[in-house]
C-alpha cells in the first residue's frame, strides 16, 4: 500500500528550481533514509509531504490526499505526516509533558486528562517519564529531541519525516535518538530521514535515497548502494560523509 505518492513534483522558489519532477513512491512500513549534498533540496521534499511547503508543479498524494486539495485536505495530511527537525523545535515555555500534551489536545480534540496519560505513555516509551515536569531548557539535547519525536508520534501520525533529527547533538546523545527511531521502524512506522547516519542508513533503513539538484539520482537497497555505490558522485559524497 502506497502512503506517499510524488507524481512529477517541482517545487520552485521564484527561478530557483529545487525539486525536479520527481517521481517517488513509498508504501506503509518503509523506512526511506534520503541523502545528498547540502542544497539539493532534501528538507524541500520533506516539507512538501506535510505542507510546510506548497508544490508548484505535478502533484503529491499523502494516504490518499493531494495536497493541493485545499485547506481541510492539509489539515488532514498534517496529521497524518510527524515531522521532527534538526532544533527540536519544542515550545520552551511548556513541560515535556505538556509539549507532548499540546497536540492531542489541539488536533485530536482530547481532555486534558486523556492527553496527560497519551503523554505520559509516549515519554515512557522514548525513556524519559521521569523529566515528565522538566522544561526543555532543563533537558539535554538528546532528550529534548527525544521529547520532539513523543510529541509528533502524539498525534497518530501514519508517517514519520525526520529532518537530520541528529546532525546538532554531541556523538554521544546521538545514540539514543538513534535508538528511539530504530524502534520505531521496528514496530513498523513508516519514516522518511535525512541524515548522515550512514550505519543507521544500513541497519534501519528498507531504501536509500540520493538526491542531487532537486533530482532523485539513486534510489536502491541502503547496503547495496553505499558498499558499492552505482555512481561516482554518490561514492565522492559517501567517501565525505563517513
Ligand atoms: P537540503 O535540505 O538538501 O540542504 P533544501 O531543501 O533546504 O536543501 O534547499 C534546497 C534549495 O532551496 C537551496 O538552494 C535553498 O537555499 C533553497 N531554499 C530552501 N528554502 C527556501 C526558501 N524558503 N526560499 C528560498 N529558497 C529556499
Ligand atoms: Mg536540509
Amino acid at each position: 500500500m502506497s502512503i506517499i505518492q510524488f507524481r512529477q513534483t517541482s517545487k520552485h522558489f521564484g527561478a530557483l528550481k529545487v525539486l525536479d519532477r520527481v517521481d517517488l513512491t513509498i508504501d506503509e512500513g518503509e523506512v526511506v533514509v534520503l541523502i545528498g549534498p547540502s542544497g539539493s533540496g532534501k528538507s524541500t521534499l520533506l516539507r512538501c509531504i506535510n505542507g510546510l511547503e506548497t508544490i508548484t508543479g505535478g502533484d503529491l498524494i499523502v494516504d490518499g490526499l493531494s495536497v493541493k486539495g485545499g485547506a481541510r485536505q492539509l489539515r488532514e495530511i498534517r496529521q497524518e505526516a510527524g515531522m521532527v527537525f534538526q532544533q527540536f523545535n519544542l515550545f520552551p515555555q511548556l513541560t515535556a509533558l505538556e509539549n507532548v500534551a499540546f497536540g492531542p489536545r489541539k488536533v485530536r480534540g482530547l481532555s486534558r486528562a486523556e492527553a496527560q496519560e497519551t503523554a505520559i505513555d509516549l515519554l515512557d516509551k522514548v525513556g524519559l517519564a521521569e523529566k515528565a515536569n522538566h522544561y526543555p531548557a532543563e533537558l539535554s539535547g538528546g532528550q529534548q529531541q527525544r521529547v520532539a519525536i513523543a510529541r509528533a508520534l502524539a498525534v497518530k501520525p501514519k508517517v514519520m519525516l525526520f529532518d537530520e533529527p541528529t546532525s546538532a547533538l554531541d556523538p554521544e546523545l546521538k545514540q539514543e535518538v538513534l535508538n528511539v527511531m530504530r524502534r520505531l521502524a521496528a514496530e513498523g512506522m513508516t519514516m522518511v530521514v535525512v541524515t548522515h547516519e550512514m550505519a543507521f542508513a544500513k541497519q534501519v533503513g528498507t531504501r536509500l535515497i540520493f538526491m542531487e539538484h532537486g533530482k532523485i539520482a539513486v534510489d536502491g537497497n541502503p547496503r547495496e548502494v553505499i558498499d558499492t555505490p552505482p555512481n561516482a558522485r554518490l561514492k565522492d559524497f559517501l567517501q565525505h560523509v563517513e
